[in-house]
C-alpha cells in the first residue's frame, strides 16, 4: 500500500529514491522543474539524457512515458523524466496525465526505488488546472499497483499544496 504524502516546497532539495521530472520531450532542458533538475542534478543528468536521444528516444520522449537516469548531484538516487501534456480546452488529455503518474512508477518499480517525489505534472507552463491536476494525480496514484512505499507530492505554492490537501482530504493524511 502506498503511502501518499504531501509537501510545500522545491523538489530539487527533496531526498528521496526517486525525483520526478516534469520534463519536455527533447529531454535536453528547459523551464519549471526541468531547469532546476537540471541545474541542481548537473552535467550528468544532461550526459544521461543526451545518451538517451542518441539511442532509444532518438525523437524525444513521448507525452505520457516516463524513462529513468541517474540523479546526479541531486540528493537522489535517479530522476524520473516525464513529459505531461499540455492542457488543451477542448481535447481531453486526462489519459496522458494519468499516464505519466503510471508509467513514472512503474519506472520506479523496475529500479526498486520505495521513496519517489512528483511535482504537479502540466500545472506550470503546460497550464493544466490546479484542481483537475491534484484529482488526476492523486486518483491514479492511489489506483496504481506499485511497490514504491511512498508518493510524495512536492508543490510548489501555497495554492498548489491546500489544492492538493483539499483533493487528499486533509493536510499530511495519509492517503
Ligand atoms: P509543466 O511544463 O509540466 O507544466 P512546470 O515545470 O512548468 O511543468 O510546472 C509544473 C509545476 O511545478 C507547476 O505547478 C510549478 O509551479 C511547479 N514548480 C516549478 N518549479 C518547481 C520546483 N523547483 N519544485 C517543485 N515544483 C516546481
Amino acid at each position: 500500500m502506498t503511502t501518499v504524502t504531501l509537501v510545500q516546497g522545491d523538489i530539487t532539495r527533496q531526498h528521496a529514491d526517486a525525483l520526478v521530472n516534469a520534463a519536455n520531450s527533447s529531454l535536453l532542458g528547459g523551464g519549471g522543474v526541468d531547469g532546476a533538475i537540471h541545474r541542481r542534478g548537473g552535467p550528468a543528468v544532461l550526459a544521461a539524457c543526451r545518451a538517451l536521444r542518441a539511442s532509444r528516444y532518438g525523437k524525444g520522449l513521448p507525452t505520457g512515458q516516463a524513462v529513468a537516469t541517474t540523479a546526479g548531484d541531486l540528493d537522489a538516487r535517479w530522476v524520473i523524466h516525464t513529459v505531461g501534456p499540455v492542457w488543451s480546452p477542448t481535447e481531453d488529455r486526462s489519459h496522458l496525465l494519468a499516464s505519466c503518474y503510471r508509467e513514472s512508477l512503474r519506472a520506479a518499480d523496475g529500479l526498486g526505488a520505495r521513496t519517489v517525489a512528483f511535482p504537479a505534472l502540466s500545472t506550470g507552463v503546460y497550464r493544466w488546472p490546479m484542481e483537475d491536476a491534484a484529482r488526476i494525480a492523486i486518483a491514479t496514484v492511489r489506483a496504481t499497483p506499485t511497490t514504491v512505499e511512498e508518493a510524495r507530492f512536492v508543490l510548489f505554492d501555497t495554492h498548489a499544496y491546500e489544492t492538493f490537501a483539499r483533493e487528499l482530504g486533509g493536510p499530511g493524511r495519509p492517503g
